[in-house]
């Protein structure tokens, strides 16, 4: 092979790995707990306050929210439920009944698609329309968003501030167990003052978290954790959030 081409080749090779390593990055960020390009995000409270943060993503859905309320009232315990807009201007009832019982409603998007590489119309159009169908149910204004899949590179971030709403994710999130026993015992294990949990007892196959949730109280309880919504978590405690640019995406760090 003459020379200039094999500079070519190899060029060309370079190039391809550098791009991968970019995309895999991006990636990384998009789905990184704690972490944005642009905008605050609270993914736990820094507090020594016994608390924790109870959130449930995705519907509303009957079998959800008829498994879900009975077991949080038996444990007094408060939560906040992250729905989808059009979910919610199907079964606005099931919304309310939420909010009847006292917990807190968050926007989770319309839609449900991820939430990236879209023109900034789409996001605003995401949230707006999901933050009309919460007040319509009765459980608007809680100012607290959670996007998809947990997709949050460029645009949304922006989206989610200039609606004026706090993004919120999570330092618990569900373990890959089908043993309810094993899933409460991990996540019990994992939770700490200020920690903000997330559960998908919505989702019709996800029985091991329903089944999970009592086990998970108890053993909160038995921890002297106790469960609150997101809200009131973050009223009383120091914002844990991360800026960006962050040289540690891991680590939260507190806003000035
Ligand atoms: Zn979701």
């Amino acid at each position: 092979m003459a020379p200039r081409h094999r500079r070519l080749l190899i060029g060309a090779g370079v190039l391809a790995i550098v791009a991968f390593a970019v995309a895999l990055a991006a990636w990384q960020v998009s789905r990184a707990r704690c972490f944005a390009l642009d905008g605050d995000i609270v993914c736990r409270a820094e507090t020594q306050a016994p608390l924790v943060a109870l959130t449930f993503d995705d519907g509303p859905t009957q079998l959800g929210v008829d498994a879900v309320l009975p077991v949080l009232e038996r444990h007094g315990a408060t939560a906040t439920f992250f729905l989808v807009g059009a979910a919610v201007e199907r079964r606005p009832d099931l919304a309310r009944r939420i909010r009847a019982a006292g917990h807190e409603l968050g926007n989770h998007s319309y839609t449900h698609q991820r939430m990236m590489l879209r023109p900034a119309a789409w996001y605003d159009s995401e949230i707006a329309r999901t933050e009309a169908a919460l007040a319509r149910a009765g459980g608007g204004g809680s100012g607290l968003f959670r996007p998809p899949y947990g997709k949050k590179l460029l645009g949304l971030p922006q989206a989610v501030e200039r609606a004026g709403l706090t993004m919120v994710m999570m330092d618990i999130e569900e373990p890959t167990t089908t043993d309810p026993a094993e899933y409460a015992r991990k996540v019990v294990a994992a939770a700490r003052p200020g920690s903000i949990l997330l559960l998908h007892t919505m989702v019709r196959g996800n029985q091991t978290a329903r089944d999970a949730l009592p086990l998970i109280l108890d053993g909160l309880k038995a921890k002297g954790l106790r469960p609150v919504s997101v809200g009131e978590l973050m009223a009383g405690a120091t914002r844990g959030t991360v800026s960006a640019p962050a040289s540690d995406p891991g680590s939260g760090r507190s806003p000035p």
